[in-house]
Order: structure tokens, then sequence, then C-alpha cells
């Protein structure tokens, strides 16, 4: 995985300025500095298609296992969970 390349793509292409928010293009994300947005593009919007635990850091591909994940390891109720999104 060619990472300082890939970085670079993602952030010419990924972002753009609006006002005086930095938001991603991917996910919408805004972010009042440009090194929070650089963050997130670089750990969070990154792992696309992943739902990571913040108890376990568990990593889940799909939603339904995670909500699983969730419900049966850390008692959460799915109700909880409806606006996780891929992040
Ligand atoms: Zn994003
Ligand atoms: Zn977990």
């Amino acid at each position: 995985m060619h990472l300082i390349s890939d970085l670079a793509n993602i952030f010419r292409r990924g972002l753009y300025v609006s006002g005086t928010l930095f938001e991603c293009r991917r996910c919408g994300k805004g972010y009042r500095h440009k090194s929070s947005l650089y963050k997130h593009t670089k750990w969070e919007c990154g792992l696309e298609g992943q739902f990571r635990c913040k108890i376990c850091h568990h990593v889940s591909k799909q939603k339904a296992h995670f909500v699983h994940h969730m419900f049966s390891r850390h008692a959460v109720p799915k109700d909880a969970l409806n606006d996780i999104r891929l992040s």
C-alpha cells in the first residue's frame, strides 16, 4: 500500500473549504481546523465500510454485525445505534 501517496490523493480530492468550515467531501463532516479534518480523512474516512467499536476496538464490516456486537458484548440497545453511520 502506497500510504503516503494515498493520503496525498485523499487530501487533494476529498477536501474542500466551505465558509469557515473544512468539510469532508466524502461524508460531509465539518471541522473548524484543517488538522482535524486531516485526521478525520486519515484515520476515520479512510476506513470506509468499517464500524469500529469505541469500547473494545472491535471492527465490523457490516452494520448488522456491529449492532450484534454492541448488543451482545456491551448490552447496547439497537435503538441507540440507529444513527450510527460509516465512518
Ligand atoms: Zn469523511
Ligand atoms: Zn466492542
